[in-house]
């Protein structure tokens, strides 16, 4: 036995309808449900394409994900060094996160800045700048870009 899934009355486990308020117990057995898949395909199709329901997921296109540093320069009370960063993939990505990670001479970890620019974006297999600012003077010898996350564009 189990439970009608309308009425919540005892019915026979195999029964496909309900006898007492014809509630129709499996949902591909429903008219409604039968009549509104082939619109759900149809939908697949028309979004499914343009990537609105496949999102993609940064570390499985990490590897084809590259950067280097371009340039280094300076205004009176910060560091800017400038990353091109380039997506040789065939997706738009946006909203990067990383890390810099700076270290003194001895190679010790002295600051990890975690960011994250909503309004980055890189178009599929083409490359965008990212400029990280630093403070002047600080005791940090080296820094290291970690790219945590982005974004995959929706279209
Ligand atoms: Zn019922």
């Amino acid at each position: 036995m189990k439970t009608c899934k309308h009425c919540k009355k005892e019915i026979e486990q195999l029964a496909s309808k309900c006898p007492y308020c014809q509630g129709v117990q499996n949902w591909y057995k429903d008219p409604q449900v039968t009549t509104l898949l082939p619109m759900l395909v149809v939908f697949y199709f028309i979004f499914g394409s343009s990537g609105l329901f496949n999102k993609k997921v940064y570390t499985d296109y990490k590897e084809q994900i590259t950067f280097e540093k371009l340039s280094t320069s300076s205004d009176d009370s910060n560091i800017i060094h400038t990353y091109n960063i380039k997506n040789n993939t065939k997706y738009k990505w946006e909203s990067i996160s990383y890390q810099y990670v700076g270290t003194d001479e001895k190679g010790q970890v002295m600051k990890v800045k975690s960011e994250q620019e909503y309004r980055w974006v890189v178009q599929p297999n083409d490359s965008s700048m990212l400029s990280i600012l630093i403070e002047k003077n600080s005791p940090i010898k080296k820094w290291e870009l970690k790219i945590i996350d982005m974004e995959s564009g929706r279209f």
